[in-house]
């Protein structure tokens, strides 16, 4: 059985950066999450595709035994369409299609409603509750959102992060979010909402945590190539989450570790576009990228 549910978007993506194009690609929160926590256990999907989806994508899924019984198909897949210029931190998006997702009630089948671990991966927050409210006993629940949700739903948003135990955002959404430049003022505010663990997102420099009255500030792996930055966000919480469902361990000791993994993998990420280059890594590449980490913080 599945002990980990990741929920999120399965997406058809069109994506342009200064390095290339990509039209329809495979992408998503929940592509990008599932991909990246397969390196540390066999995820779950929850979430929605129409008749439009590429069978090769759902193999591409499965082929990292991610399971797919929770995904339903209805009529349209979500579509986003984005770009970014020279700062590859930033995406613009061109638009956002919902289709089947403007209509999607999960329902979490028998099994899954067991899961430990949940991944609230970015989706409108309604959703995200829905799952919350399924899930019999999980040990711990993450979080991740975006600006669409912040703009459109922000009260159902503010609800849902009131329940989960980590809270991970981006540093535009959480000054955005909590109305302060100040990322430790933004910090203090979500987790006086109730979470333990807040995780601040900045882009190619790293990610800020924090816990238990103490903060941990991960670097981003220094790249030279970086083609396409998309999903990186989903796919760093997707190895925290990951990472933390194989080890049990809910220490901040241990978060820290979990961080370092989340920036590797979204490291490899944003390497290719869509999840060529994840595809392509091996555990082994990701354990040495790991090492190096470490010789970066080390002083
Ligand atoms: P990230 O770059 O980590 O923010 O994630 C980008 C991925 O999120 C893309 O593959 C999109 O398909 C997906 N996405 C874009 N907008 C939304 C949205 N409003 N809700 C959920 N997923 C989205």
């Amino acid at each position: 059985m599945s002990e980990v549910l990741i929920l999120g978007t399965v997406a058809l993506d069109t994506i342009q950066t200064p390095f290339g194009k990509a039209e329809n690609a495979l992408g998503g929160s929940a592509s990008y999450a599932s991909f990246s926590a397969s390196f540390f256990t066999q995820p779950s999907i929850v979430s929605v595709i129409g008749k439009d989806f590429p069978e090769e994508y759902l193999d591409l899924l499965k082929d990292r035994k991610i399971n797919l019984d929770n995904i339903k198909i209805e009529d349209k897949t979500f579509r986003w369409s984005g770009s970014y210029e020279f700062d590859m931190n930033e995406a613009k998006t061109h638009s956002t299609e919902l289709n089947s997702l403007a209509t999607f009630k999960p329902e979490v089948n028998e099994e899954l409603k067991n899961a430990r671990y949940i991944f609230l991966a970015n989706i409108d927050p309604d959703i995200q509750n829905s799952i919350i409210e399924q899930v019999k006993n999980p040990q711990l629940i993450v979080m991740d959102t975006m600006n669409f949700w912040i703009d459109s739903k922000k009260e159902p948003l503010l609800n849902v992060i009131k329940k989960v135990d980590v809270f991970i955002l981006n540093e535009g959404e959480a000054r955005q979010l909590f109305d302060t430049p100040n990322l430790v003022t933004a910090a203090n505010k979500a987790l006086e909402l109730g979470p333990k663990t807040v995780i601040i997102k900045k882009g190619e420099h790293g990610a800020i945590m924090f816990m238990d009255n103490k903060h941990f500030n991960a670097p981003g792996f220094p790249l030279e190539t970086v083609k396409d930055p998309t999903g990186a966000g989903d796919t760093f919480g997707g190895a925290i989450t990951g990472y933390l469902a194989k080890t049990k361990d809910h220490s901040e000791q241990n978060f820290r570790k979990a961080i370092v993994y989340g920036s590797v993998l979204a490291s490899f990420n944003a390497e290719d576009f869509s999840l060529n280059n994840l595809s392509k890594i091996s555990q082994e590449d990701i354990e040495e990228r790991f090492n190096q980490m470490k010789d970066i913080r080390e002083f």
